[in-house]
């Protein structure tokens, strides 16, 4: 019988096997393996017929040896502690890869938003960051969108701390909106990041990226956004999809003729552009330079893997390739740019938010993407060297240089007291 692994359990998996690889001092495989700090909370909000419902919600704090805590909040009905736990300590990893000078956390609440009114949003969402204020801070930990959660969110965030301490603090959040702090370039970036990403493996493959051929799984945010980029880069995009379907045209797309699709998400991409109605096992299996699995989690397996015929993987979704398909990807000398390492410009781009907001000072779209691409090939040569050198996985590179990073800093700070 198959094993079941809760979210947290594979999350301790992971970090393991590299652990076991890079023989990591027992004494540090045990402070990096459990979160430091998680909050419960409960949250009452009066509801707009006067009665009060309650909400379970979780602030988690893997690890802050390298800096404040960083990552989002979701708001879902399966959210629970043990997947905060595993989305926290995968922030860890993603921060100390990106070379930004964070740790990793993660935030949730239990609840279905659309059970509830705009004002009992609200409500919710300022009681909640009331509830968790005491281990939140500019400086302490600095949440951010996720799953159900925008920049309305945010800005609420951002308030209900200020009236709280009695002065507007920007820092405390990012993914705010434009008019009140957020950063340029902060919506586009994890799926430009994806593209940078994309871009570089195709230079080091030796692809010229004017006709390359890409295949991008998913129409949302950052699908998108990989999409157009990698177009406007010269890359003939053969193949999109969505929660509806797929549709292949050998001459190439312009994902921009779609965008009110990846914007309200009425009508299918399907519709919008021209080409043959393809399904999903059909789109990951076409041949192309690059595919950007940008949609779900566990979309490529051990089962689809072999049909695969691509010669590049960027990773815009978070986990969409099992260990096994990953093992098959490595086999067949496809390069796998893992999706902590591939959609980390959203963070990085939060991290520029932070800066700003600290400062006082805002940069032009210009110098937040020449910024986001410095860093984002930056990290990828590393990890890209480190794979070379050790003769391992891109995954398990990505993974040894951020666990190595986060141990340093431990060593270096020691145990308190
Ligand atoms: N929720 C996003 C992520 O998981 C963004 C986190 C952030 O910007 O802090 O990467």
């Amino acid at each position: 019988m198959a094993e079941e692994y809760s979210a947290f359990d594979q999350a301790q998996r992971e970090f393991d096997k590299v652990a076991d690889m890079m023989e990591l001092d027992p004494s540090f495989r045990a402070v990096l393996r459990e979160p430091s700090r998680a909050l419960l909370v409960n949250v009452p909000v009066r509801m707009d017929d006067g009665s009060i419902k309650t909400y379970p919600g979780y602030r988690v704090q893997h690890n802050t040896a390298c800096g404040p805590a960083k990552g989002g909040v979701r708001y879902a009905l399966d959210v629970n502690l043990d997947e905060v736990k595993a989305l926290s300590m995968w922030m860890t990893w993603k921060c100390s890869l990106a070379g930004i000078p964070y740790g990793g956390g993660k935030g949730g609440i239990e609840v279905d938003v659309h059970d509830l009114s705009n004002m009992e949003l609200e409500r919710l969402s300022r009681r909640y960051f009331s509830e968790i204020q005491a281990i939140i801070g500019p400086n302490k930990d600095i949440p951010a969108p996720d799953m159900n959660t925008d920049g309305q969110v945010m800005a609420w965030f951002m308030d209900s701390y200020s009236m709280n301490t009695g002065h507007t603090t920007l820092g405390v959040v990012t993914g705010k909106p434009l008019s009140l702090g957020g950063s340029e370039g902060r919506h586009e970036a994890t799926g430009r990041g994806v593209a940078i990403s994309a871009l570089n493996a195709m230079k080091k493959k030796e692809i010229d990226p004017k006709g390359a051929t890409v295949v991008v799984q998913g129409f949302g945010n950052v699908g998108y956004w990989a999409a157009v980029i990698l177009h406007e880069a010269g890359c003939r995009i053969i193949g999109l999809s969505d929660y509806y379907g797929g549709i292949y045209n050998a001459d190439g797309l312009n994902p921009a003729d779609a965008k009110e699709r990846a914007m309200c998400e009425e009508d299918s991409v399907c519709n919008l552009l021209p080409g043959k109605k393809i399904s999903n096992d059909e789109l990951l299996a076409l041949e192309c330079d690059v595919l950007c699995p940008c949609a779900l989690q566990n979309q490529l397996t051990k089962e689809n893997a072999v049909n695969v015929k691509t010669k590049i993987i960027s990773e815009g979704a978070n986990g969409p390739t099992t260990l096994e398909a990953d093992q098959i990807f490595n086999d067949k000398g496809i390069l796998v740019i893992p999706d902590f390492l591939a959609n980390a410009g959203g963070v990085i781009v939060s991290y520029f938010e932070w800066v700003q907001g600290l400062q006082f000072f805002f940069w032009d779209e210009d110098e937040v993407n020449k910024k986001l691409a410095q860093l984002m090939n930056r990290n990828m040569d590393r990890v890209y060297d480190l794979a070379v050198e050790k003769k391992i996985s891109m995954r398990d590179a990505a993974y040894w240089f951020a666990i190595d990073r986060v141990a340093k800093a431990t060593k270096w700070r020691g145990i308190y007291p």
